[in-house]
């Protein structure tokens, strides 16, 4: 049998490299094992909390769709989706928010930041741990690829099978687990702080060359040490430490050197991608085809269990 893999990216903007090696490399590497039954899907309904205009949503979510081919996401071997296009993940997450209490949502971290910024805080934003459980369980998934900042969600979905299952005397969800990779956990932006867009301090994942040169040039470095972290704990990234050693020791103190190395290491990477992705740019017919078929897959997919939450409550 294989293992349920679940996990989604919002369509808020350019991916950056943190979003790439936290998250996004794990569902190319992981679709090709026997091991696991991979489902991607793109978390509009999450990203509408942010993106609240029709075209911008349209047009960010079919760049996510190109993105998450150019990587090398197969339709062949994940089933790679829209999350509006499943109504069941809304439908599950409103049976879910009959049990989950306020001020359990409260303690979430995510929710804690958003309200210290802002103190009209929508509802959707407060809510975002209970979709996402929705997301997570109605797939019967096992793990959950992610980035360190999204451990507590995962906890969340959790936490809300076992109050279902114990709550309704159901065997219905599956307790999933989160997959977060060590080194990659939290990726680090150019000013040292998590790479993140609200922090604009990112290196998107299919910049053109002068746009990587422009972000690596202004990575912040310390003049304390030989080796200035920051420019290092992104190069790793993208070169063995055995490789980096006597890069680092032929340049010692040369911060210029180092940050004109790692934009040829950034581009190199980069460089295939951003061309794949020009290729199939060309052709949205077909991505769009290919989120359908997705759609109709992953349809099929959280139906059985959906029915089985409704019959669990009594609607059925
Ligand atoms: P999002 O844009 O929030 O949908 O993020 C997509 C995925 O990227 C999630 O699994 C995040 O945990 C992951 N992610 C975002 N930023 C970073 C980062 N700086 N380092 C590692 N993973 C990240």
């Amino acid at each position: 049998m294989k293992k349920i893999l679940l996990s989604g990216v919002k369509p808020t903007g350019r991916p950056h490299i943190g979003n790439y090696f936290g998250a996004m490399k794990q569902f190319v590497d992981l679709q090709a094992s026997e091991k696991y039954d991979c489902h991607l899907f793109i978390a509009d309904y999450h990203a509408l909390n942010l993106i609240q205009d029709a075209a911008e949503m349209r047009r960010l979510t079919l760049d996510l769709a190109l993105d998450y081919l150019a990587i090398g996401l197969d339709p062949a071997q994940s089933v790679i989706f829209k999350q509006s296009d499943v109504p069941a993940h809304t439908e599950l997450a409103w049976i879910f928010d009959t049990i989950v209490t306020m001020p359990y949502l409260m303690r979430a971290h995510a929710y804690k930041d958003a309200e210290a910024k802002d103190k009209e805080l929508n509802v959707g934003t407060f809510n975002y741990p209970v979709l996402m459980a929705a997301d997570i369980l109605l797939y019967g998934t096992d793990i959950v690829p992610v980035g360190a900042d999204q451990k507590q969600h995962v906890e969340y979905a959790r936490d809300i099978a076992l109050k279902f299952n114990h709550t309704f005397k159901s065997e219905a969800f599956k307790l999933p687990e989160d997959m977060i990779m060590k080194d990659v956990a939290t990726v680090p932006g150019t000013d040292g702080r998590k790479m993140s867009k609200s922090y604009g301090n990112t290196i998107p994942l299919f910049a053109e060359r002068e746009e990587i040169a422009k972000a690596v040039m202004g990575i912040v470095t310390d003049s304390s040490g030989d080796v200035p972290t920051n420019v290092y704990a992104i190069h790793k990234l993208f070169r063995t430490e055995a490789d980096l050693k006597p890069l680092y020791e032929a340049n010692k103190g040369k911060y210029k050197a180092l940050k004109e190395a790692l934009i040829e290491d950034v581009d190199a990477f980069v460089k295939p991608l951003r061309e794949r992705r020009a290729i199939l740019a060309k052709d949205e017919g077909k991505v769009i085809e290919i989120l359908r078929q997705g759609a109709k897959k992953a349809n099929e997919a959280a139906s059985a269990k959906l029915v089985e939450a409704k019959k669990a409550v009594g609607v059925l």
